[in-house]
């Protein structure tokens, strides 16, 4: 029988079904995925490689290989952050559910702004916590004044995610400052999940770390550098709570994989301004071709888009995906709303241009 923390999780089960449904059709228009469809650079994988043949293949130091954690230390002080330490984690995904487990006591309320990357609530109630979500639909972006309508006493906690997953928000400077005014006033800690921080398409990428050097700060090689298989991210922030979260990755994981670890080093070095071009050409492919007939905030990172999904009528849309053999996320995965869905633009341009063709012709059959 399955452990009781289990029941809690609600698992709605949107992905296994949607891998399900691709698997069925050939050829799918698969707008699905979450990951990026260029592969890990050359020099990259030749370094792994290296570091296996040359026998790198024995437990690492819990809080990660000290040549990756120097340079990430180097990369924040240059991006302007001060963060008193950093540990190497099992991808964003570890450093996640380390940072809930190391810091949240049973009852502490985090703050969930709507829509939300699937697995924070899930994490957060592993943890004890008790999301709270607040629904920052139409603009989908958090204010000041809805992380204060939405702080009572038992709040402890924010998890912010910039760029977003799933609508592309990606937020300015002036945004962050004001949100960190607001959460410095209310004594909340904020967990900044900024996975996809090379990848902002209007101006650069804004860290929070930067702003409140009390955040915890989570990032991730999976999506930037293409290697979501290798299981490697990494946390900063304050020394005692990195340090709490080296005590428990020691126990759980307990390093992350040494590896890719060596081959992150060469990944720092490298500049993924080619990928980024690319994936802007993407999102103006997507934004173009869809914002007459849908509903959409305009991506300005990561590589999606959050349509409305037209007359709010899923089952028909879905319908009419099917017979493209279009596949898209429902927004019931990431959101309590559930009136849109997601779409991922790291494929092929050509791809992409049929899909958006698809999704017009849709939009002018339902609207
Ligand atoms: N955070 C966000 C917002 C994500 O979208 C994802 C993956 O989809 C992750 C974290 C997890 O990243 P990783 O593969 O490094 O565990």
């Amino acid at each position: 029988m399955s452990a009781l923390r289990l029941t809690q999780f609600g698992n709605s089960g949107v992905y296994r079904q949607i891998f399900e449904l691709v698997r069925s059709f050939q050829n799918p228009v698969d707008l699905s995925l979450g990951q990026p469809n260029f592969d890990v650079p050359d020099e990259v994988k030749l370094a792994a490689i290296e570091a296996i043949n040359v026998g790198h293949n024995r437990y690492g130091n819990t809080k990660g290989l000290p040549a990756l954690v120097d340079k990430i230390k180097g990369m924040l002080v240059e991006e302007g952050s001060k963060a008193e330490d950093v540990m190497v984690t099992t991808g964003g995904t570890g450093g996640l559910v380390l940072a809930a487990l190391s810091m949240i006591n049973p009852g502490d309320e985090v703050l969930v702004p709507d829509p939300y990357f699937a697995i924070y609530e899930q994490i957060i109630r592993l943890a004890g916590g008790l999301p709270k979500i607040i629904d920052t639909a139409p603009s989908y972006r958090l204010t000041p004044e809805m992380i204060a309508a939405a702080t009572g006493p038992s709040t402890r906690f924010l998890i912010f995610n910039s760029p977003a997953n799933p609508t592309g928000v990606a937020y300015s400077e002036a945004e962050i400052s004001s949100l960190v005014k607001q959460t410095k006033a209310l004594g909340l800690r904020v967990v900044a999940d900024e996975v996809y921080d090379l990848f902002t398409y209007d101006r650069a990428h804004e860290s929070w770390l930067k702003h409140d050097a009390d955040a915890v700060l989570v990032r991730s090689f999976s999506k930037t550098f293409a290697m979501p298989g290798w299981r490697v991210g990494f946390v900063a922030g304050p020394e005692q709570i990195i340090e709490d979260m080296a005590v428990l990755q020691q126990f759980i994981y307990p390093c992350a994989h040494v590896p890719s670890q060596i081959a992150c080093v060469k990944a720092l070095d490298l500049d993924m301004t080619p990928q980024r071009i690319a994936y802007a050409k993407k999102r103006d492919i997507v934004y173009e071709g869809l914002a007459s007939h849908y509903d959409l905030p305009r991506p300005e990172g990561a590589f999606y888009a959050f349509p409305r999904i037209p007359n709010g009528d899923w089952t028909e849309f879905l319908k009419r995906c099917l017979a493209e053999k279009l596949v898209v996320v429902p927004g019931r995965a990431f959101s309590k709303q559930g009136d849109r869905f997601r779409i991922s633009f790291a494929v092929d341009d050509e791809l992409l241009e049929h899909a958006v063709k698809i999704l017009v012709q849709i939009a002018k059959k339902m609207g």
